[in-house]
Formats: structure tokens, C-alpha cells, sequence
């Protein structure tokens, strides 16, 4: 394609879909194959994707591909009629879990299953009231867009929400580190639960990421979530892990409150669950599902649909099949100390942090300071762009790199992708 084409095109997507849709980098990228960890341009520019955790198990895997194929060659409804292909893989995807959480709920995106666990919460302890962080994105529902903390809602937040801070051990507070910092984060939500609890709403329930992705993805202090959870329950609240980003593997284990050392009340899935296909779902404890549904009936036309539950189960096989979970710790362990040894030489890198193949580098002006370096975060992005890795950036300060790329990278994938920001850190 021509700059011309290019042109043409962007200006075909403003008319037809308005301007505010967002498109990654300066210079947006055109694709049009994706293959592993390859994506595809249309001049036959191949990109290193260190970004997508959505097709986790590798772009078009074709165990996952002949899987829809075939279930959409067959047969596909919805769960008003009788189908194994949901029961198979409500059994399978159980089974990753703590026994406690025995009961799932499908949808199709993220924010649905966000809007469904808030509803069981509300179900359950018949206030509304919710907690979240204030660096953060859940969904795009009215109800679930009230916890972004990142884009303002329309019509602006409810007397319901309660923002606390997310745990930055980074830019810690008065200097605080391990269990007292932990302890001071902690505070923070029992503040929030008490004014709840002193306000019309009640306290619902608490919904995160047990990663705080989306905050910057920072190095949890020990201790947090253990303790923020028993302060939930404490206040008879429901404790909700929004796994959207956090889950299948990501960080080196199935699911990302494991690394925390809880079980929540609640678990909501997405992005990686179907590869690419969309699928979302609530895992919950039977009880809270179970008393939710005689309340009210919670039907989802394409949600759990036979073809989604072939393509989901053909995910979580080719996850354990190709032993995806232990490539995630290891090659993210390859790639953490390749980092680290970045961070050696280049004075901008604050900070590195992240389990599993989920990685954020915090970017600085100086490191004493820790002031955030926004700018160079996107020239990085962007520079790396145009060498041939995709990946991102994320935070409250819109300064660390992020990179979460297909499970299946290998350690050649990782010298390349490390050699190449090394390139673009030294033209900085
Ligand atoms: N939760 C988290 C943590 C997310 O990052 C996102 C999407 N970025 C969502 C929920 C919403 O998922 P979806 O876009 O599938 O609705």
C-alpha cells in the first residue's frame, strides 16, 4: 500500500466510523495475516507481536482454527437448547480452579462478564456500592464504566464508587516498602469501605485486577491482596478478580490470583479465552451464581454458544498440550533478566516488573526523581514500531511499556525483541 492508500483508508474509517476511534501508533499499522507470534502488513513487513494476549495460544493456531471450522460446519445455537460443547467446557475450565469456585456463566466480552459479576455482588449483599482503583479500565458497560478510572463516564461517576489508590510500590509513599506498605494500601480500602458502609449504597464489593494491569502493572507489595480481600469479606462484601488480562497462563500460572495467594469470591475471563474469537464468562462460587440466577434471569444470545465453547476448549488445549503455562515462567524469566540488564545500562528505565510473559518498564526522566517520561514512552513504542515489534504502553502516567505477548514466544523471539529496544533506547 502507498502512503496514498493509507491515506485513503484512514480517511474512509473517519467517515464511516467517526473520528474518535482509536488506532494504535503514529504511523497505524495495516495487517492483513497473522501466523504465532507473526503479524503480517500488507507490503510483507513482518511484525514481532509483543503486545496481543488475546490470540494466546499464536495468531490463526490452527488446532483452534479447524476447531471453529468444524463446530460452525455443524451446528451452532445457543444455550436454550441442550449441547455438550458448553458442559465439556464448563468441566474443563472448572477444573484450572480452586475447588470453592465451581460454577460459570458465559458471555462474550469482558465487560459483560464485569457487568454480570457487579450484578451477582449486588444480588448477593443487596447494596450497591463498589471499589475500584483510580488508574484503571473494566468494560464498557454503563454499569462497569463507572470503575474506569482512566476515562470518565458519561454523565460522570455515581455515589456509589469508591476509588482507592492502586499499589505502586514504585513511587511507594513516604518510602514505604513490604508489609507496611502493604498495610498502608490496605488502609486505604478499609477507608473507602466505611464510608460505603456509611453512605445510602452499602458496600457491594471490591473489583480489581489481581495485576493491576492496567494501573502499570506494578510489583505487588506482599501481603496486599491477601489482606484487602479479608477486609471485603470482613464487611460481608464480594471480592471480585477481574482475570480479563490476568488469565490463562499470562504470568507463569493459570490464572493471576494465584500469584497473590488468594481465591476470590468471583473470577471474570475474557480477552485470551477463545484465541481471538469472543468469549468471556464468570466463574463463581456456586452459591453466589446460584442465588443470583433466582433473582434474575441472565440469558446471553451468543454467550456459550457451541462454536465459542469448541474454540475455547481447543484453546485451553493447545495451552496444555503445548505446555503454554511453563513457557509463560520460563520465557518470562529469560526476558525479565534481559530487561534487567537493559535497565543497567539505560538511565531512562525506572523500573522493570512482571511475571510470566507480562512485562511493564517504567520509564523515567531522572531515576532519583522517578518523574514519569511519557514522551519517551511513545517515541519508544513508536520507534519500535517501524523496526518491527509491536507493543504498547499503559499507567496512571502513560509511561510504562507494555508488553504481553502470545504465550507461545520463544527465547529467539525474546533476543530479538530485546536487541531491538536496545537499538532504540541507545537513539534515544
Ligand atoms: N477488564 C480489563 C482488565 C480489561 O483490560 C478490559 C479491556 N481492555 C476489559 C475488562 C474489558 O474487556 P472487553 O473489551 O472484552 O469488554
Amino acid at each position: 500500500m502507498t502512503q496514498a492508500d493509507i491515506q485513503e483508508l484512514l480517511e474512509r474509517r473517519e467517515r464511516l466510523l467517526g473520528p474518535g476511534n482509536p488506532l494504535f501508533y503514529d504511523d497505524p499499522v495495516h495487517l492483513v495475516r497473522g501466523e504465532g507470534v507473526w503479524l503480517h502488513g500488507d507490503d510483507g513487513t513482518r511484525y514481532l507481536d509483543c503486545y496481543n494476549n488475546v490470540p494466546c495460544v499464536g495468531h490463526c493456531h490452527p488446532r483452534v482454527v479447524e476447531a471453529l471450522c468444524a463446530q460452525a460446519g455443524t451446528l451452532n445455537t445457543h444455550t436454550r437448547y441442550l449441547h455438550e460443547n458448553i458442559l465439556d467446557y464448563a468441566e474443563r475450565l472448572l477444573d484450572k480452579f480452586d475447588d470453592s469456585l465451581d460454577r460459570v456463566a458465559l458471555a462474550c466480552t469482558g465487560s459483560e462478564a464485569n457487568d454480570l459479576a457487579m450484578r451477582i455482588a449486588r444480588v448477593d449483599t443487596g447494596a450497591d456500592g463498589f471499589i475500584c482503583t483510580n488508574a484503571t479500565y473494566h468494560g464498557n458497560t454503563t454499569a462497569v464504566s463507572q470503575l474506569n478510572s482512566i476515562f470518565q463516564p458519561v454523565g460522570g461517576y455515581g455515589k456509589h464508587i469508591r476509588m482507592v489508590p492502586w499499589p505502586d510500590s514504585y513511587r511507594a509513599p513516604n518510602g514505604l516498602d513490604g508489609e507496611a506498605l502493604a498495610g498502608h494500601y490496605a488502609d486505604e480500602v478499609a477507608a473507602a469501605i466505611e464510608s460505603l458502609q456509611r453512605s445510602d449504597a452499602g458496600f457491594a464489593g471490591m473489583l480489581v485486577c489481581p495485576l493491576f494491569a492496567n494501573e502499570g502493572l506494578p510489583t505487588i507489595p506482599e501481603g496486599y491482596l491477601a489482606r484487602v480481600m479479608e477486609l471485603v469479606h470482613d464487611a460481608g462484601g464480594v471480592f471480585i478478580a477481574d482475570e480479563v488480562q490476568s488469565g490463562f497462563g499470562r504470568t507463569g500460572r493459570w490464572w493471576g490470583h494465584e500469584q497473590g495467594g488468594i481465591v476470590p469470591d468471583v473470577v471474570t475471563l475474557g480477552k485470551p479465552m477463545g484465541g481471538g474469537h469472543p468469549i468471556a464468562g464468570v466463574v463463581a462460587r456456586g452459591e453466589l451464581l446460584d442465588n443470583y440466577r433466582r433473582h434474575e434471569m441472565y440469558f446471553n444470545t451468543f454467550g456459550g454458544n457451541p462454536v465459542s465453547c469448541a474454540v475455547a476448549m481447543a484453546v485451553i488445549d493447545v495451552i496444555d498440550d503445548e505446555g503454554l503455562v511453563e513457557n509463560a515462567a520460563d520465557v518470562g524469566r529469560y526476558v525479565l533478566e534481559a530487561f534487567r540488564d537493559l535497565q543497567s545500562r539505560y538511565e531512562v528505565i525506572g523500573d522493570v516488573r512482571g511475571s510470566g510473559l507480562f512485562f511493564g518498564i517504567d520509564l523515567v526522566t531522572d531515576r532519583d526523581s522517578k518523574a514519569p517520561a511519557a514522551d519517551t514512552a511513545r517515541a519508544v513504542v513508536n520507534n519500535m514500531r517501524h523496526k518491527g515489534v509491536l507493543m504498547s504502553k499503559i499507567g496512571e502516567h502513560d509511561n510504562v511499556l507494555k508488553l504481553r505477548p502470545p504465550l507461545c514466544f520463544s527465547k529467539d523471539n525474546a533476543d530479538l525483541l530485546v536487541a531491538t529496544l536496545d537499538k532504540v533506547l541507545a537513539q534515544l
